[in-house]
């Protein structure tokens, strides 16, 4: 029986990183996603494909001394496979943010499991002959792979945690979660884990110094958890972004083990596109860069609280065909989804309000804040997924100048996002750009009740003079507007 080639491994995995390639470049325009998609998804199919082969030969190759489980190899292919799949399919769009934090937890967890599996058992993945210890060059890579990874596992399930609600759980709080000398323990963890590194690093003998190894995971465990908990309300963005490049580094860290160079490339591609995504988000939020990766940003918890609090103030209110009245008689209006019009689903029903309203002259566009929804974008997803044209759609810094000029901004669900108090210094989300639209003539405001957003904080743009709100399900009131723009 003839297996593979090691040529013809290496030439595989040249192509499928070619296509990850492709993938990142088709998705970097709405216009060109599906395609991107589609390069994606065709080189991961040969980067497993091609690495099923090359266990099997492997496998075969080692019968004689037990072999590496192929069979476990394809059970977890079609078990891991599986699941991912029943997921994805499962999924709701508004739970989106959830699914990708719990993923590159696995990520993290199995960077973790892989170097400790190369740590114990060198000579099975041919970094050595057995009874030679293993290379300095290598232990610092398994070393920062595993600190990587396991500080990625945790900080995962911290933000899977914040995102996902769970806020009966201290630790899952969407508030930030500080106590004193929060940093201090922080710097104190990163110089134990240098120490234990040089210590694993330099350790004579043949035989894995498992006391320093096993002490770092689980102090990178616990750096994962502190780094994240204080990370809190409008904020969370930046942090999928981060733990997505951290992800990639952990994968890359370890293809540099293994020898692998897909993994390299493709850990590479993740790790510094979702750098290049938190520097971006950093600058949309006005954070700052190295605070983020320090972890050590995020609101005071007690201006939070404060922000938080409900103050009983009179509001406008009117029904879904009041609000269609004065879209129809306006000459521009503009159109701010936000996280509400994704729960809501209501996507489909707002494109046949806007077809209704261009159709009656009227000028309308979308304003797309960076950080509106629940995963970075989630607007824009919305958006296209209802074939919504894209010269309908204006990003922030695009429209911001325009809402002072405009008759109507009609508010769908968003709220942080067109949250003045981010002009007062004292705000827990002073300083984040928001889009202006209390500048607008009028402002119609779709929500179900005055409950606050993500960050947990009143909104004085609902008790303007010029805004009416329109209580109710996004889907339902978009759909009765619909119905009364004749
Ligand atoms: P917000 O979370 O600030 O507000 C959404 C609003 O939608 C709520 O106030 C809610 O009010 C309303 N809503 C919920 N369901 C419905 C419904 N069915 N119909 C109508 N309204 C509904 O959303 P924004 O998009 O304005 O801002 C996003 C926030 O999430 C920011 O703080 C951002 O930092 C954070 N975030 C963003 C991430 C990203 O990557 N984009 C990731 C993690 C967090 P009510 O309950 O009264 O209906």
């Amino acid at each position: 029986m003839s297996y593979i080639s090691m040529n013809l491994v290496t030439m595989f995995y040249l192509i499928a990183s070619v296509c990850f390639i492709q993938a990142l470049k088709g998705l970097s325009s709405p216009a060109t996603a599906r395609t991107g998609n589609a390069f994606g998804m065709s080189g991961m199919a040969i980067a497993t494909v091609t690495t099923v082969a090359l266990i099997f030969k492997l496998q075969a190759q080692a019968a004689t001394t037990g072999g590496l489980g192929f069979g476990l190899v394809l059970l977890g292919v079609v078990v891991g496979g599986g699941i991912g799949a029943f997921a994805a399919k499962k999924v709701e769009m508004t739970k989106m943010p959830e699914l990708v934090a719990a993923m590159h937890s696995l990520i993290g967890l199995a960077a973790v499991c892989i170097a400790v599996a190369v740590v114990a058992e060198p000579w099975v993945f041919q970094i050595t002959t057995a009874g030679v210890a293993l290379p300095f060059g290598n232990r610092l890579e398994l070393f920062i792979g595993t600190f990587v990874g396991a500080v990625t596992f945790s900080g995962s399930v911290i933000a899977f945690g914040k995102l996902s609600g769970k806020y009966k759980f201290r630790l899952f709080q969407g508030a930030p979660v500080s106590f004193p000398g929060q940093h201090m323990l922080n710097l104190g963890i990163a110089i134990a884990l240098v120490a234990l590194g040089l210590v694993f690093c330099f350790a004579p003998g043949i035989e894995p110094a498992w006391t320093p190894f096993i002490i770092m995971a689980l102090l990178a465990f616990i750096l994962g958890v502190l780094i994240i908990i204080p990370i809190g309300g409008a904020d969370m963005p930046v942090v999928v972004s981060m733990l997505n490049s951290y992800s990639g580094w952990a994968a890359a860290g370890i293809g540099f083990s293994l020898n692998n160079s897909m993994l390299i490339i493709a850990g590479s591609l993740v790790g510094s596109s979702g750098a290049i995504l938190s520097y971006i988000m950093c600058k949309a939020m006005n954070r700052s860069f190295f605070n983020v990766i320090l972890g050590g940003f995020g609101g005071d918890p007690a201006a939070a609280a404060a922000g938080g609090a409900q103050e009983q103030r009179p509001v406008k209110s009117g029904s879904a065909e009041d609000a269609a009245f004065i879209m129809s008689n306006a000459e521009t209006v503009i159109i701010v989804p936000g996280y509400g019009l994704a729960v809501a689903r209501a996507q489909h029903s707002l494109k046949e309000l806007v077809e209704k309203l261009t159709h009656k002259g009227v000028i309308v566009k979308y304003a797309i804040h960076p950080v509106a929804g629940r995963m970075p974008g989630h607007m824009n997803v919305l958006l296209a997924e209802a074939e919504v044209p894209y010269d309908q759609v204006f990003e922030m810094e695009d429209i911001n100048g325009e809402f002072g000029q405009t008759d109507v901004v009609l508010v769908l669900g968003a709220n942080d996002v067109v949250n003045p108090a981010a002009k007062d210094p004292k705000s827990p989300i002073a300083g984040m750009p928001i889009l202006e639209a209390y500048k607008a003539k009028s402002i119609i405001v779709n929500k179900r009740s005055m409950a606050s957003g993500y960050a947990g904080l009143d909104n004085d743009l609902f008790y303007q003079a010029n805004t009416m709100m329109v209580f109710g399900d996004a889907k339902k009131v978009i759909e009765a507007m619909v119905k009364a723009v004749d």
